[in-house]
Order: C-alpha cells, then sequence, then structure tokens
C-alpha cells in the first residue's frame, strides 16, 4: 500500500470556543487531487491552514509522509505551499516575487530559467511580464503570478484555496490548466478548495463536502437550510418561492439543516403517482458534471431556488434522456431525511 502523504487523525480547530473544524480521519493519496467543497465557513481554509502547516490545530495530528509533523515544521514547510485566497505580491517586480521562495530555501540554481519557466505555465511570457512592478497587474495576472511563485518551487503538495474565485476567465483556465501541469509533470499533490464544483468532479480523485467543519457523508446529499414551519400532520415545511413545499419530520429546532439523500428523479410530462411518505417536487436539471473518480454523473437539479443533488450512472443520462434544462420530477422519502 502506499503511505498516503497526508493522515489527519482527530483533528479539531476552534476559534474563541467555537469548533469551526472537526475531523476524525482523513488521509489523501501522492499525486492525488482533492477537492473541498462547502459552503462559506465550512471550514476550507482552516483545513488548508492546517495541511498548510502555518496554524497549529487545537487538537489532533497530522501526518504528512508518515511522520506526525509540528506547524512550521522546516522540512515538511518547504514541501508544502498554499496559494492562499487573497494573495499579497510583494511590492516588487514579478521576476522578484516569482524567485523570492527560490532565493528562501537557497534553491538558486538555474534561477532565471525556473521563474521564466514558471512564468510561462501561467500564461505569462517573461519578456512582457518578469520586470512588471506588482501594481501593473490586472487581478488574475496578480493571481498568476502569486501560483506561478509555488509552481517555481515544485512543491510536493500545493493547497490552493478559491484559487480561480473573482479572476477572469482566461485567467482561471490557466490557472487550473497549470496546476495540473504540477500534478502530471512533478508528481504534486494537489488540494483545492473551489466554489467551482464542475472542475473538481472533473479532475478530483475526491471531493471533500464540509459543512459546517465536518465532513458530510459521500458528499452526494442535498442539504436544505430551514427554517421550517410545523405543518397540521406534525411534519414540518418549507415553502418555497414558486409554491412547492419541501416536506420533512420534526426537527430538533426550526434551523436545523436537512440532509436529503438517496433522491430519485425521472422524466415525463404528468404528475406521477405519489407512495405515501413520498414527497415529489418539480424542478429543472440546472447542471450535469462527470465525477472523475466514479464515472458517475453527478445532477444538479434546482427546485424553485434551492439546489438538490443526485448522483446517477452514466448509462442512465442517455437512456432516461435528461440534459440540462430539462425539466423533471424529484421525489425522496420523509422518513429518511436527516439533520444536522
Ligand atoms: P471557508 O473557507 O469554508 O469559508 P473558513 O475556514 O474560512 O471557512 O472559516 C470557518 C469558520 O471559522 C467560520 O465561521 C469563520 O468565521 C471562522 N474563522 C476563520 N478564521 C478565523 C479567525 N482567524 N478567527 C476567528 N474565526 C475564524
Ligand atoms: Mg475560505
Amino acid at each position: 500500500m502506499v503511505l498516503p502523504i497526508y493522515e489527519i487523525r482527530s483533528l479539531k480547530h476552534s476559534y474563541a470556543d467555537q469548533t469551526v473544524l472537526a475531523l476524525e480521519h482523513l488521509t489523501v493519496q501522492p499525486a492525488s487531487i482533492v477537492g473541498l467543497i462547502g459552503p462559506n465557513g465550512s471550514g476550507k481554509s482552516t483545513l488548508l491552514r492546517l495541511l498548510g502547516l502555518i496554524e497549529r490545530p487545537t487538537e489532533g495530528k497530522i501526518f504528512f509522509n508518515g511522520l506526525c509533523v509540528e506547524p512550521f515544521a522546516y522540512e515538511a514547510r518547504f514541501q508544502i505551499t498554499l496559494l492562499p485566497q487573497e494573495p499579497l505580491l510583494m511590492k516588487r517586480s514579478v521576476f522578484r516575487n516569482v524567485s523570492y521562495g527560490l532565493k528562501l530555501r537557497g534553491n538558486q540554481n538555474n534561477l532565471i530559467d525556473r521563474v521564466n519557466a514558471a512564468l510561462s505555465l501561467v500564461g505569462l511570457p517573461s519578456e512582457n511580464f518578469a520586470r512588471r512592478p506588482w501594481y501593473a497587474l490586472s487581478g488574475g495576472e496578480a493571481q498568476r503570478v502569486a501560483l506561478a511563485a509555488r509552481l517555481a518551487l515544485r512543491p510536493k503538495v500545493l493547497l490552493l484555496d478559491e484559487p480561480t474565485a473573482g479572476v477572469d476567465a482566461a485567467s482561471a483556465q490557466l490557472i487550473k490548466e497549470a496546476s495540473l501541469r504540477a500534478r502530471q509533470e512533478s508528481g504534486t499533490t494537489l488540494i483545492v478548495a473551489s466554489h467551482d464544483w464542475e472542475w473538481l468532479y472533473e479532475v478530483c480523485d475526491e471531493v471533500i463536502h464540509l459543512f459546517k467543519g465536518r465532513k458530510l457523508g459521500t458528499g452526494r446529499e442535498t442539504v436544505v437550510f430551514g427554517p421550517w414551519q410545523p405543518r397540521e400532520d406534525g411534519d414540518c415545511q418549507k415553502v418555497l418561492p414558486d409554491g412547492q413545499l419541501i416536506i420533512v419530520p420534526k426537527p430538533s429546532h426550526p434551523h436545523a439543516c436537512a440532509v436529503i439523500d438517496r433522491v430519485a428523479i425521472a422524466r415525463g410530462d404528468k404528475n406521477p403517482e405519489v407512495k405515501a411518505e413520498q414527497v415529489v417536487l418539480s424542478g429543472i436539471i440546472s447542471r450535469m458534471a462527470l465525477e472523475h473518480a466514479s464515472g458517475d454523473v453527478v445532477v444538479t437539479i434546482l427546485i424553485a431556488n434551492v439546489p438538490f443533488s443526485v448522483c446517477l450512472a452514466r448509462h442512465r443520462i442517455s437512456s432516461d434522456g435528461f440534459y440540462p434544462g430539462c425539466r423533471i420530477w424529484l421525489s425522496y422519502d420523509r422518513p429518511a431525511v436527516k439533520w444536522i
């Protein structure tokens, strides 16, 4: 068996007594691509900082290459590099920014070539960009310089925190391609937090869903936020803007989040027959993404403004005639709803 590059045991992180991350166990294989998905505040950046060894977890252990590592551990720190959500460039030229980490590591061999190669990977030819000062870059170019500075180090692990958020489409594409090249050419392990689900499903060996600091099942569940209104039959409901009702068993408190698993979808013009305890809703397929790891297709369905996801075997897409924009019926069993 291959030694995992990371192993996390009973990791917990808190700020002012509030636990923002609690992960019992997690392993990451070397040269794999792991995606982190979750709403804002779910702990993605915190997890990346802990894996980047730049913050001390409140509890628990992180093993890197089989060894328990302390934050700021010198050896490991030089093999791991984090591109934060809003990277700051130094008030220097592009060349100085990209070469800084290499110099810091005493890695001065072929410095110019390595900087040029890294810049070229992110689509910034050095003849045009190496001398540019930090203030003469667009947002997308600055993000690419920050990435080039990390790629130049040929890290064992590259941690990317929302690398394509808020950059232009061309920069986003170049950032994605350059990250994948690093994995392909240097065997770099990539751990990426992103809202770009389609990209993550397409490229990742594993996608981890975080919710309120915890790993949420397989990530194929749908989470529906409250508040929930009581119904006469004892269950609770959420009224959607189009009048449809998401009906669930009574939660422990009105603002609990419902986890709806085992969702089924079907096409058809007529209202389907509804079995007792089953909820049927009408929606539109908003997107479909091929899940690289399983070969299945993750289908997102909008029921009014609430996104549901369901994972289907690839053959069902053509046999059932599903496509983005197509209207479908979605059903789930009320008693199967769980709470977090
Ligand atoms: P995400 O990246 O998924 O949006 P974060 O890891 O940034 O989530 O945040 C998780 C939770 O931790 C949030 O509730 C956030 O407010 C809190 N948090 C993050 N950093 C700090 C900090 N330095 N001090 C206090 N709370 C923090
Ligand atoms: Mg974040």
